[in-house]
C-alpha cells in the first residue's frame, strides 16, 4: 500500500516540475520577446540624445542646411532639381585644372556672366570635399601645422555664406540666388536674436552671438541690391572678392568696390585672383592666387586684407600653410552653423540658399 502511494507521490511530483519547467520556458519566451521589442524602440530614443561633443558632429548639422525650407514648397523642387543636375555632369577628377576658364558652366548661354566658376562652386561646395581626391583633406579636423589656435569654447561666432541677391535667377543654380526680401528678413531674424554683426577679419573665437554675413565672388548685384539693404539696417558685411574679375561682365568694378569699402559697412576681402580648384596648384602658385589678390584689393580700398574664402571650400594642408603666409583667417564652405572647434584658417559657413524665409532662418540660427 505504502509502495503505490510512493509511486503516485512521485508521478505527481515529475507532473508538477513538468509544469514548472514549462512555465519556465514560457517566461523566457516572454522576456525574449519583450527585449526584441526594446530592442527595436531603442535606437529611436538614442537618436534623440545630443551628439557626442567635438568638432566632428557639428560636420552634421549641414544636413539641416540642405533640408529646404517647409515653408516655401514651390523652391522645394526647384533647389531639388538643381541639385541632382549638377552632381551628374562632372566627375572631381574632371575639376583640378587651375583655369577658371575649365570651370565655364555647361549650360551654355544660360549664365549672362560668361565664363563663370559657380557651377564648379556649388558642385563642390557641398559640405564635404570628394572622397576619391585624395589631397583634399576632409574638415574639421586637418593635420596641417598645429601652430593655428582653435575655438573650443563653443561661443564662436556664426559665419554665413552668401552668393548673389537676386529676384529672378540668371542661371539654372537658382539655389544660389537669394531674394533681396529673403535677405532683408535673414537680417531682421540676426538682429532679433542680438546678434552683432563683424567682418569676416575681425573673427574672434571668444565672442558670443556675433555673426559673419560673407558673399562670394563680387558679383554686380552685391553692390546694386545687397548694399541698400546693409545700410538700411547698418549691418557689415564681408564680400569676398575674386580680383581678377574686378569689373568683368557681371562683377562688381573697383569704384563699387571703393564705395561698398569707405561706407564702412562692407569689408572686401580675398577669395583669390582667378578662383582656382587650389589643392590642384603648386606653392608658387597658391603663393600667386593668394599675394596678387591681396595686394590689388588692398590698393583698391586702401584697408588690409586679411581673410581668405578658398574657392569651392577645396583645402588642404598645402593650402591651408601657402595661406597662413597671407593671411589670418580662412573660410570654407563647411556648413555648420557655429565655428567653435574649427581651425582659424579653416573656419566654416552656414550656407543660405533661395528660399530660406525669415522664420525658417531664425530656426536654423543658434
Ligand atoms: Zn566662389
Amino acid at each position: 500500500m505504502n509502495y503505490i502511494k510512493l509511486i503516485k507521490y512521485i508521478k505527481k511530483t515529475k507532473r508538477n516540475i513538468l509544469n514548472i519547467i514549462a512555465a519556465s520556458l514560457a517566461v523566457c519566451a516572454l522576456t525574449v520577446f519583450l527585449s526584441s521589442c526594446e530592442s527595436i524602440i531603442a535606437p529611436v530614443g538614442d537618436t534623440k540624445l545630443p551628439p557626442a561633443e567635438g568638432a566632428s558632429g557639428s560636420v552634421f548639422e549641414s544636413e539641416n542646411v540642405t533640408a529646404p525650407p517647409e515653408t516655401e514648397p514651390p523652391e522645394n523642387n526647384e533647389s531639388g532639381e538643381n541639385e541632382e543636375k549638377e552632381t551628374e555632369p562632372e566627375s572631381p577628377e574632371s575639376a583640378p585644372t587651375s583655369d577658371s576658364a575649365a570651370e565655364a558652366p555647361d549650360t551654355s548661354g544660360d549664365s549672362p556672366f560668361g565664363e563663370t566658376h559657380v557651377e564648379e562652386e556649388h558642385l563642390f561646395g557641398n559640405y564635404t570635399p570628394p572622397t576619391t581626391e585624395a589631397e583634399t583633406q576632409s574638415p574639421p579636423q586637418p593635420t596641417y601645422s598645429p601652430s593655428y589656435p582653435a575655438s573650443t569654447n563653443g561661443t564662436a561666432p556664426l559665419a554665413l555664406m552668401y552668393h548673389l541677391i537676386l529676384d529672378e535667377p540668371t542661371s539654372s543654380l537658382t539655389n544660389l540666388f537669394v531674394r533681396p526680401s529673403e535677405l532683408e528678413g535673414h537680417i531682421q531674424a540676426l538682429l532679433e536674436a542680438g546678434y552683432t554683426f563683424i567682418f569676416a577679419d575681425e573673427y574672434d573665437y571668444y565672442d558670443t552671438k556675433t555673426v559673419i554675413m560673407s558673399f562670394d565672388d563680387g558679383y554686380v548685384d552685391n553692390y546694386t541690391e545687397m548694399f541698400p539693404i546693409i545700410k538700411k539696417y547698418n549691418v557689415k558685411v564681408t564680400v569676398f572678392m575674386i580680383a581678377g574679375y574686378i569689373g568683368g561682365d557681371g562683377y562688381m568694378t573697383r569704384d563699387m568696390l571703393r564705395e561698398m569699402s569707405d561706407s564702412g559697412l562692407v569689408s572686401i576681402q580675398s577669395h583669390t585672383e582667378s578662383h582656382p580648384g587650389l589643392t590642384s596648384l603648386s606653392a608658387d602658385s597658391l603663393r600667386y592666387e593668394f599675394d596678387a589678390s591681396r595686394r590689388e584689393l588692398e590698393e583698391i580700398t586702401g584697408r588690409k586684407v586679411r581673410a581668405v574664402c578658398y574657392p569651392s571650400g577645396r583645402y588642404n594642408d598645402t593650402v591651408l600653410s601657402v595661406a597662413s603666409e597671407y593671411y589670418d583667417f580662412g573660410y570654407t564652405t563647411v556648413s555648420t552653423t557655429s565655428t567653435a572647434g574649427y581651425p582659424i584658417l579653416a573656419l566654416p559657413r552656414l550656407r543660405v540658399n533661395r528660399g530660406f524665409s525669415k522664420s525658417y532662418f531664425a530656426s536654423m540660427i543658434p
